[in-house]
Parts: C-alpha cells; structure tokens; sequence
C-alpha cells in the first residue's frame, strides 16, 4: 500500500471543507487518495458517531477516496500523547503516503492546532527505524489547509474542475453543515449555520480570484517549495 496523498483532518468534514476540491482533483488525475479523521466527531452539537461514520463514508466515496480512516483520539480535547502518536505512525506505516494534509498549526478550533502538532511530530516519528514496529515511512512533505483562521497561502489550488465533487461530499455531512434549501437547524451553531456554509464557497472564490480562477484552495508549507521550472508558475508559462 501507498497512497500519493493522506489527508488528516480532527473531526470528520474537516478536510472535505477545507480541501475536498484538492483531493477530488487528484483522485480524478488517477492519484491515490485517503482520508482520516483523527476522531469520531462525538462532541459535535448534531448527529451521532454511526451518522457521521456514514457521512465520512458518503464523503470520502464523493471525493473519490479510496482509504478512510477514523480514530479515536477524543473530540473536544484531542489527546497527543505517545499512545496517540504510535496510532498515527501505524497508519502513516500502513498507508505510507508520499504527501500529508493536515491542519495549520493554529485554528479557532483547539483540536485543530493540537492535530497539527501530532500530524508533524508522528510524520517525523514514522521515519525512524528505532521507534515502534513496522517498516519506516516519513511522508516527503506536509502541508496544512486553512479552517476559521486565515494565513498567508503558500500555494492556492485551482479547484474550478473539481468543484461539484466538493460540494457532494459537502451533501454528505446532512449532521453538520447547512443543506442548500433547508431549514435553518435548531439549535444554532457556527457550522450548521447559512451563513458558514455561504463562506465555505466564499472563501474559494476569494482565493480562485487570486490565481484567475473560479474556486480555489488555499495551502500552507512550513518549508519553501522548490520548483524545477519557475515559468511553471506563470499563468499561461511562456508567451
Ligand atoms: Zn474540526
């Protein structure tokens, strides 16, 4: 087994609202492609663990996800403790992904800086020989989408072709987030709301204008990005 990428998210829709465009475009590129949810999203306001495990389901089969993994790490104080990272480097062992998604080091959300935390620390641990059982794999890269908190993007992904896609896996998630046409849900939350579901798209096509395009996502990278060709980062390349 070994994906091409592993997106790593604290709560399941995490990481299709952040970067299901990306994935979806991926997955239809012939890139293999995984999801895990570092928990089972049983703090959430709405839906119980089995509807969000058939959401997560829906979702990662949308996107076109071929792997999806859900632990257990608690939702509303993810633990980040040894028995947590020997968790994620099994998985990192197991799926051996080439590049990981995961979050910024810093959201609104406690549990998503504390997943990113983990999600670099047990990157680094699963490349060492000497640590816990099973072959050694590190993921070549890390990068981390963008949730309530803006940053300066490293990059933006042009998500125009892969757009519909997202917004199924967004259907998915009926437990959490606001359903074009629906009601608006009782009781009120931030993430059930109109008004985030309106800036999900809103935040694409902000960063789709940035790079002349319709919907965009946007990634960080702790690291500078390295490129054979600096023309391939020129609209159009040569002209
Ligand atoms: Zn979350």
């Amino acid at each position: 087994m070994s994906l091409d990428v592993l997106a790593i998210g604290s709560h399941p829709d995490d990481v299709e609202i952040a970067c299901g465009g990306t994935l979806a475009l991926l997955a239809r590129r012939g890139r293999s492609v995984g999801i895990l949810h570092l928990t089972c999203g049983e703090a959430g306001t709405r839906g119980t663990v089995e509807e969000r495990r058939r959401e997560a389901e829906a979702a990662a089969a949308a996107l076109g996800a071929t792997e999806l993994g859900i632990l257990d790490l608690g939702d509303g104080g993810l633990r980040t403790g040894r028995e947590e990272e020997e968790q994620l480097i099994e998985r990192l062992r197991h799926w051996r992904p080439a590049l990981v998604i995961g979050p910024a080091p810093r959201d609104r959300h406690p549990d998503h800086g504390r997943a990113h935390r983990l999600v670099a620390d047990a990157c680094f641990y699963a490349g060492l020989a000497r640590r816990g059982s099973g072959t050694p794999h590190r993921p070549a890269a890390i990068f981390h989408y963008m949730q309530h908190d803006p940053f300066e993007p490293s990059f933006i992904v042009d998500v125009t072709s892969a757009w519909a896609a997202k917004l199924e896996a967004l259907a998915a998630y009926e437990s959490q987030l606001h359903q074009p046409g629906a009601e608006r849900p009782e009781p009120p939350t931030k993430v059930a709301s109109p008004e985030y579901r309106a800036a999900i798209e809103g935040r694409a096509r902000h960063f789709g204008l940035l790079i002349n395009a319709a919907y965009g996502e946007p990634f960080g990278s702790r690291l500078p990005l390295a490129v054979s060709d600096p023309l391939e980062l020129v609209p159009g390349g040569l002209s």
